[in-house]
C-alpha cells in the first residue's frame, strides 16, 4: 500500500469511528475519539479512554495524562508527532468511569484495525486496560511495565498509565524509566532492521557478482 493510499485507509477508518454508535456510550459523548498521528508511525501508544478534554476536542491525549505524555517522550527524544495515540475505548465514558467489558467489546474490532493498518514497531499499553484488552494472558502492569512482550509477531511495552504518574511521584520516576528502557528497545529494533537490510544488499551485491561471473565464463 502506499503511503497516500494508507492515509485514506486510515481516515476511513476514524470516519467509520466517528459515525459509530455500536454502544450506548455513542449517546452520552461529545463526540468519538478515535486516533491521531500519522500512518505511517513506527510507534503506536494506547491508553483507555478519552476524558473530558479528549471528548470535547476530539483527540486524544490532550488533557494533563497527555501533556505529560508528551514530556515524557520528549525526554527521550521523541515526538508525539512520531507516535499513533490511540485508546481502547474511542467513546468517553460518563464521569471517566471504567471500561465496560461489553464497551470493549463493540470498540475491539476498531483497535485490531488501527494496528493492521500501522503495523508498527512497537505499541506502547499504557495502563492496565490496554494490556488486558490486548495481552490478557500477561502478567499485570506492575509486574511487566517496562519490559518487552513479544505476541503473534507485534512487540509491546506495557508502561503504568500517565494519568496515574501526575499526582505519584514514585510512578513517575518508574515511568520516566521505563521509557529510557523505550528509547532502548527502539534503538536496538533500527539497528536490527539496518543490520538486516545491509545483509540483504551485500547478499544481492554478492548474488550480481556471481550472475556476471556466470555470463562472462559463458564466453
Ligand atoms: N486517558 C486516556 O487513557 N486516554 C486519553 O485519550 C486521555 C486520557
Amino acid at each position: 500500500m502506499t503511503q497516500a493510499d494508507g492515509a485514506a485507509a486510515l481516515e476511513a477508518l476514524h470516519e467509520q469511528i466517528r459515525a459509530c454508535v455500536a454502544c450506548p456510550l455513542s449517546q452520552t459523548r461529545t463526540q468519538a475519539v478515535p486516533g491521531d498521528g500519522p500512518v505511517t508511525a513506527r510507534i503506536m501508544a494506547v491508553g483507555e479512554a478519552p476524558g473530558e478534554t479528549e471528548d470535547r476536542i476530539g483527540k486524544p491525549f490532550v488533557g494533563a495524562a497527555g501533556q505529560l505524555l508528551t514530556k515524557l517522550l520528549q525526554t527521550v527524544g521523541l515526538e508525539r508527532s512520531d507516535l499513533y495515540i490511540t485508546n481502547v475505548l474511542k467513546s468517553r465514558p460518563p464521569g471517566n468511569r471504567d471500561p465496560l467489558p461489553e464497551e470493549v467489546e463493540a470498540c475491539a474490532h476498531f483497535l485490531d484495525e488501527q494496528i493492521e493498518l500501522l503495523e508498527p514497531d512497537v505499541i506502547l499499553l499504557l495502563g492496565r486496560h490496554a494490556l488486558q484488552r490486548i495481552l490478557p494472558g500477561a502478567p499485570g502492569i506492575s509486574r511487566s511495565h517496562g519490559t518487552r512482550i513479544r505476541d503473534r509477531g507485534r512487540l509491546y511495552v506495557p508502561l503504568y498509565h500517565p494519568a496515574a504518574a501526575l499526582y505519584n511521584g514514585s510512578l513517575l520516576a518508574t515511568l520516566q524509566d521505563d521509557m529510557r528502557k523505550v528509547r532502548q528497545y527502539l534503538d536496538e529494533a533500527e539497528a536490527e532492521r539496518a543490520r538486516v537490510a545491509a545483509q540483504a544488499m551485500s547478499d544481492a551485491e554478492a548474488e550480481a557478482v556471481a550472475a556476471a561471473h556466470e555470463q562472462l565464463t559463458l564466453f
